[in-house]
Parts: C-alpha cells; sequence; structure tokens
C-alpha cells in the first residue's frame, strides 16, 4: 500500500532541462552571464567572471583532491536493501534502480584510498544527484568503513559532503546512520588521526548534524547552502524573519560555525597544508 496518493500529475523530470546545460553554452545563476562550458571546466567548474562554485559529482571531487593514479575506487558494490520496502510516488526500489542506472554508482558516496600532494589519506565523496546525496544504510556503512580503515592504518580522513541529509525513503534506519557514523569518528580521536571534514553545496539535515560538523577542521566551499532545517521552517518556528545570506558559508564563517572558506583551485594544497600541521609524521617530506 502507498504511503501517500498523488491525486493527480506527474511529476517526474521531463529532462528536458538536462539538454539545455548539456550544450555548449552555460548560464550562471549568480551573475547571470552566459558562460563557454568549456571555460567553465577548464576553470574547476567555477564561473570565470562571479566565482560561484557550480556543483561537481564525485568522481571529479576525487579527481581534484587526490594525486593522478595515486588512488583507488573502493566499496563500490554496496547497495540498499530497502529495509521498509518504501513506496510513495514510486517504489523506492525502482527509484533506485533508476538512479544507479543514470549514475553509475549503487549508492550516494564513493570511498577512496590514495594520496593528496603525496600524503596518503582516505577520502569518502558524497554524490549529490543520487537521490539529493541523501543518507541512508549504505552511505553510512561506506562512510564507516572509510573510518575504520583511517583508525587501522592511522591514515587521515577526509569527507567531502554534498547532501540532503538522511534518506526519507529508509526512515529510522538512515537516522541511525548518524549514531553510527559519530561513534566511529570516536574511535578515529581516540588513536588521534585528524578528520577534515569539507562542506560544499548543499550540506544539510542529518548530515550537517553530525559527520559533517565533527571534523578536526570544517573547512567550506564559497557560497554553499550549509544547515539543518530549512529556512522556512526555522522563520515559522521562531516567528522571526531571518538575516540575509543566512545558511550560507560565509554567514556561517562569520558566526564561527566554520573553520575557513576555500575556493575550490585551493582546496587541495590547503587541505595538505593542514594535515602536515596535525599529523606532521604523515606529511611527504618535500
Ligand atoms: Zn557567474
Amino acid at each position: 500500500m502507498a504511503w501517500f496518493r498523488r491525486e493527480s500529475g506527474d511529476v517526474e523530470a521531463t529532462g528536458e532541462k538536462r539538454v539545455r546545460t548539456e550544450g555548449l553554452w552555460v548560464k550562471c545563476e549568480g551573475c547571470r552571464q552566459v558562460i563557454w562550458k568549456k571555460d567553465l571546466d577548464a576553470n574547476f567548474n567555477v564561473c570565470p567572471k562571479c566565482e560561484r562554485h557550480f556543483r561537481i559529482d564525485a568522481r571529479q571531487r576525487i579527481e581534484l583532491l587526490l594525486d593522478e593514479g595515486s588512488y583507488q575506487l573502493e566499496d563500490l558494490n554496496l547497495s540498499s536493501s530497502d529495509p521498509l520496502k518504501f513506496v510513495d510516488v514510486r517504489a523506492y526500489s525502482e527509484r533506485l534502480k533508476k538512479t544507479q542506472a543514470e549514475t553509475g554508482l549503487k549508492d550516494a558516496i564513493i570511498n577512496a584510498e590514495g594520496k593528496l600532494a603525496d600524503r596518503p589519506v582516505m577520502l569518502s565523496a558524497m554524490e549529490y544527484s543520487f537521490i539529493g546525496g541523501s543518507m541512508g544504510a549504505v552511505v553510512g556503512e561506506v562512510i564507516t568503513r572509510a573510518i575504520e580503515r583511517s583508525v587501522a592504518q592511522k591514515k587521515p580522513l577526509i569527507i567531502v559532503s554534498a547532501s540532503g541529509g538522511a534518506r526519507m525513503m529508509e526512515g529510522v534506519v538512515s537516522l541511525m546512520q548518524m549514531v553510527k557514523i559519530t561513534a566511529a569518528l570516536a574511535r578515529l580521536d581516540e588513536v588521534k588521526v585528524p578528520y577534515i571534514s569539507v562542506l560544499t553545496d548543499p550540506t544539510t539535515g542529518g548530515v550537517t548534524a553530525s559527520y559533517a560538523m565533527l571534523g578536526d577542521l570544517n573547512i567550506a566551499e564559497p557560497g554553499a547552502l550549509i544547515g539543518f532545517a530549512g529556512p522556512r521552517v526555522i522563520e515559522q518556528t521562531i516567528r522571526q524573519k531571518l538575516p540575509e545570506g543566512f545558511q550560507r558559508s560565509e554567514f556561517l564563517l562569520e558566526h564561527g560555525m566554520l573553520d575557513a572558506i576555500v575556493h575550490r583551485k585551493e582546496m587541495k594544497t590547503y587541505i595538505a597544508r593542514a594535515l602536515d600541521f596535525m599529523m606532521p609524521s604523515n606529511g611527504a617530506k618535500n
């Protein structure tokens, strides 16, 4: 039996939007200018005119941070068992199959083990295009495995978040991942191995409320949406208008919720320097 029923109308994306953005030109949402797609690609998918950071996928993120040819991808075969047999406008199992076919991934995360500017690291990168980068049992397990390897091999951990939060279709099972990952991070803390959290656009909900904010260093890309509940829900609860730029990286940095905002171009160098500071014995000898 379906939990919710929609009276009429089909909300499926028609694919029309996708066709437009896959052309040679892209319109920047930041400055409204039209940019040549190749210029955007050559500039780390950052608008050359206004520095707006476009979303990139997990594979691009790994390529950006790890040294070419130095890494291997791990835990790619874990897939959700649909524990609640969840159905809304359509079955979660079907949604999973479709998204898996579109993204070539089993779930919203990729683990990679390799080197960042010659320093051995564990990296988990979230994939926003997989059901909004939502955190279900698979994301929880994959991140936990990365943490456990970090603990065993004393390799620093980097998690790049891009997520709408917990995966609704896995209900309480997805909420349990917050605890599971947090407990694993506590073990990482005990063995004194650093964890750097990179928050990208968007990082919200249960992901913000757990591992994304638990880094020894919490850094974000410029202009990223970061928050727990959405602005409208907060406004209705506190009955106040929220300030301009609320829940963007810059606002959070100003209010002490982040340690730094780092431009995508500088991210690798910044993390390498931070690791040298936090774990000098792990660093590359330059
Ligand atoms: Zn722009």
